[in-house]
């Protein structure tokens, strides 16, 4: 059994504000410390388990070099680079071992099981630390057939599209309930930290959120026959709201996309795995050209 892990910062221990999130950040090297800790408590559980052969670690922040490769356990690899490199974004190589068709071979090479670690709210949640949905210094909202949708429900019916099924989650407590409602009441989930604010939480120690994580990944594993993919069939209306209407302006110039809104454009594609690849294109395409006068 192969496990797929996705992890994000924003959704860490003890991670609460952009300090800690990126290079140059006084306290971003803890954060560091902090994402790695959590990453290696789930990639350590998994590999613990009967029948787990390989676990790949998805590095899905920023930068997307955030996780310390030495601190991983044999069994363990991890995708690191920029997503401008990617077409997965947060779950590159999520179908790796797949055909053409993206369905999983005779030789069962494929990832069997997604995993969420660090993951955060969607843009505009309440009571959620660090709430956005890809780029938060542009995207509103992304919505899939009329529903706003944040990464864990994005990438969730990515892998739904490929067949495998999403089997546990962590983050902050907003986070985890997002997840739930995407993934079902009975997906675990562990809370590593309460918001008070978009920027403040209360939060428990990494000594207690790996020992929870880790308990929690095995239970999750325990419990995978129960879990079904996150299909969701074609044909998919993707809807993106930005900010200004000067976005939209910029993301209507790529093929196919139509102004829906003044700050939203949408498009449709035949899959959930075109439409999100297209999706981040726009988005990438989009913040790319902003101006230096809104970044
Ligand atoms: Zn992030």
């Amino acid at each position: 059994m192969r496990v797929f892990i996705s992890a994000d910062m924003e959704g860490c221990t003890g991670i609460v504000h952009g300090d800690q999130l990126s290079p140059g950040g006084y306290d971003y090297n803890r954060g560091r410390e902090l994402m790695t800790g959590d990453v290696v408590a789930a990639a350590q559980a998994a590999l613990s388990f009967e029948g787990v052969t390989q676990v790949r670690i998805c590095d899905g922040h920023g930068t997307m070099r955030n996780v310390l490769l030495e601190r991983l356990p044999t069994g363990a690899d991890l995708v690191a680079g920029p997503a401008s490199s990617r077409t997965l974004c947060q779950v590159e190589t999520l179908d790796d071992g797949r055909g053409d068709d993206g369905r999983q071979g005779d030789d069962g090479a494929g990832f069997d099981v997604l995993m969420f670690v660090g993951h955060h709210a969607m843009a505009g949640t309440q009571n959620a630390i660090l709430p956005h949905t890809w780029v938060g210094s542009i995207v509103a909202e992304v919505s899939v057939n009329g529903r706003a949708f944040g990464e864990v429900g994005l990438n969730a019916a990515i892998a739904g599209d490929l067949g495998i099924p999403a089997i546990f989650m962590s983050g902050d407590v907003a986070a985890c309930a997002e997840a739930r409602t995407f993934l079902g009441d009975d997906l675990v989930t562990v809370a590593v930290k309460r918001a008070v604010g978009a920027k403040s939480a209360v939060c428990l120690p990494p000594r207690e959120t790996s020992e929870a994580i880790r308990l929690g990944v095995l239970t999750a594993l325990d419990e995978t026959a129960d879990r079904k993919p996150l299909r969701i069939e074609g044909p998919i209306d993707m809807a993106v709201s930005f900010h200004r209407s000067e976005m939209a302006d910029r993301a209507l110039k790529r093929p196919g996309v139509e102004r829906v809104g003044r700050a939203q454009v949408a498009f449709q594609r035949p899959t959930f795995l075109e439409a999100a690849r297209e999706a981040w294109a726009l988005i990438e395409w989009t913040a790319g050209e902003q101006p230096e006068w809104l970044r």
